[in-house]
């Protein structure tokens, strides 16, 4: 007789007005940080009150029911996450959501030391670390702090305790410019990413250029100085991956400001003060906080998030022309304060 079966039911899809599959949600735990990256929050520390933060519990039922819609990879970001307290049991909590695939973790690797053996222990999908210089003078003009070979150190660390790491670069055009192919070499005989992202309006209000070093030109660059550099498949992918012959890593090239993977885009994020952004450019589309603080049910909850990916906008353009309808400021908030 054959055994009787009962099909695992379909993972559930959460898929916006577009079609697009939404399944990854980037949590931003804190707009606190210890570094004033020029290109973020170059005005020093906005320190939110604690109580405006959405509270581990509230993250972890958000995470919860997002993960029950569909979303099956999770990135803490913030601001630092690894300076609000408690974050490595707040990782493990989400952990252990069934459902949950990938967890990851962005971070400016000054506080990872300690915490490596821990996050070790998590089997997080990814270790993201942003690292713009390879320069420690330049480390600390951009950082506002002297701590290139900590992190550096603790990056090799990351690396060797086979965690997956990739480094995160903002290309800043006049600042590290000249650094670009040393960078991209650390993926010569390292199994990482190294991302080169363009600078977005995300700066604090501080005064954006975009710059002339565009996602084509740093192709060209790379295709220009690396060996047979050719382009590596990717699967929905907000980067373009290139591959250089002989690298045991690769290249990635996150267009954030060309806004060339819109169309494709799978993620949501959560602003650590809980509003909901459909697309990094518009200006919250659900102040998730008020909420869940007003006592909704998770039906209700999952009802409004889906009215709000009913309505996304096509692209990061469309987004910021309605900020801009609005009266918004096109270029303000610290991306500390979104979640990178
Ligand atoms: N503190 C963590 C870190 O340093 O990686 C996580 C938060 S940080 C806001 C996340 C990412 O956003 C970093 O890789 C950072 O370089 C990037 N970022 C911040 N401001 C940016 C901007 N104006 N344009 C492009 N990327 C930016």
């Amino acid at each position: 007789m054959t055994p009787h079966h009962t099909p695992a039911p379909p993972a559930p899809t959460l898929t916006d007005n577009l079609g697009r599959t939404i399944n990854y949600v980037r949590l931003a735990v804190t707009d606190r940080c210890n570094l004033n990256c020029r290109y973020c929050r170059p005005k020093g520390p906005c320190d939110e009150p604690r109580r405006e933060l959405l509270s581990y519990e509230e993250l972890e039922r958000l995470t919860r029911l997002l993960v029950e819609m569909g979303v099956s990879k999770v990135r803490i970001t913030g601001g630092e996450p690894l300076v609000r307290h408690g974050m490595l049991d707040f990782m493990r909590r989400l952990q252990a959501i069934d459902g949950l695939h990938q967890l990851a973790l962005t971070t400016n690797a000054t506080l990872l030391g300690p915490r490596l053996a821990d996050l070790r222990a998590l089997n997080l999908a990814g270790l993201n670390i942003s690292l713009d210089t390879l320069r420690p003078e330049r480390f600390a003009a951009i950082t506002g702090q002297n701590l290139f070979a900590d992190v550096f150190a603790v990056i090799e660390e990351a690396i060797f305790t086979g965690i997956p790491v990739k480094i995160n670069a903002v290309v800043q055009e006049g600042i590290n410019t000249d650094e670009l192919l040393d960078l991209a070499r650390l993926a010569a005989d390292r199994p990482i990413q190294v991302r080169f992202i363009e600078p977005m309006p995300f700066d604090g209000g501080n005064s954006f250029v975009a710059g002339n070093w565009n996602l084509a030109r740093l192709e060209q660059h790379f295709r220009e100085h690396l060996p047979d550099v050719r382009e590596a498949p990717t699967a929905g992918a907000t980067a373009r991956v290139l591959q250089a012959a002989g690298f045991k890593g690769s290249i990635g090239l996150i267009g954030g400001y060309s806004r060339c993977f819109c169309a494709t885009c799978n993620k949501i994020r959560i602003t650590p003060q809980g509003m909901l952004k459909t697309c990094l450019y518009d200006d919250g589309v659900l102040d998730l906080k008020e909420v869940l603080r007003s006592g909704s049910s998770d039906r209700e909850l999952a009802e409004m998030i889906r009215a709000c990916l009913g309505r996304r906008h096509a692209d990061g353009f469309a987004a910021a022309e309605q900020r801009k309808k609005k009266g918004l400021p096109g270029s303000c908030a610290s991306m500390a304060t979104i979640g990178g």
